[in-house]
């Protein structure tokens, strides 16, 4: 079972991750957390390039290279994990590089999945959460709780307001994959929203 969190920053992806977690591992299911981009040694060396580096990135170099770190994840981590009967919970999948790469960095939403489609040989999710947050709330969050920005955190409110129409146009399009739930409410009421959602699908 391969479950995706997806949404802006700071709408509490590793939250809920985190709670699904420990709810499947109390069910005795063997439960992957995985993430990208670094999900994996090669991956944690990608996340500090697109997010880290010093200066600009070409919005299709930036596009390569989280697909290089998702081809890489998809390869040596996730699939293996799936083949074996693990629960995959991963924060951001392809959903983000159409949110991010696409309307983020306008370039052309359908050749941003196709990139990604292949770099997974056409891998999907079963289930895909979709965190819906208003990008100023979020803003509020993460103000709070960081000391630094990573670059695409620090991009201008326009660009988050992109990402999350990007989103949400993905949840309309696929609504029998994708779930939108109202990132503002209680953690833990998201999460009983959530085990709802999934029990059916053990
Ligand atoms: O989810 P996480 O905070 O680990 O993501 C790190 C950063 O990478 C975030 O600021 C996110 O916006 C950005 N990102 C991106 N495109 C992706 C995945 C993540 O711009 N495909
Ligand atoms: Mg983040």
């Amino acid at each position: 079972l391969f479950i995706t969190l997806e949404g802006g920053d700071g709408s509490g992806k590793t939250t809920q991750a985190e709670l699904l977690r420990e709810w499947l591992g109390g069910l005795g299911r063997e439960v992957v957390r995985t993430r990208e981009p670094g999900g994996t040694e090669v991956g944690v060396e990608v996340r500090e390039i697109v997010l880290h580096h010093r200066g600009d990135i070409s919005p299709r170099a930036e596009a390569l290279l989280y697909a290089a770190d998702r081809a890489h994840h998809v390869a040596t981590l996730v699939r293996p994990a799936l083949e074996r009967g693990a629960v995959v919970l991963q924060d951001r999948y392809i959903d983000s590089s159409v949110a991010y790469q696409g309307a983020g960095r306008v370039l052309d939403s359908r050749e941003v999945r196709a990139l990604s489609e292949w770099a997974t040989e056409d891998l999907a999710p079963d289930l895909t959460v979709l965190l819906d947050l208003d990008p100023e709330a979020a803003r509020g969050r993460l103000d709070a709780s960081r000391t630094r920005y990573d670059r695409l955190e620090a991009e201008a409110s326009e660009f988050h307001r992109r990402v999350r129409e990007a989103y949400l146009r993905i949840a309309a399009a696929e609504p029998e994959r994708v779930v939108v739930v109202d990132a503002a409410q209680p953690a833990e009421q998201i999460a009983a929203e959530l085990r709802a959602r999934i029990e059916p699908l053990l």
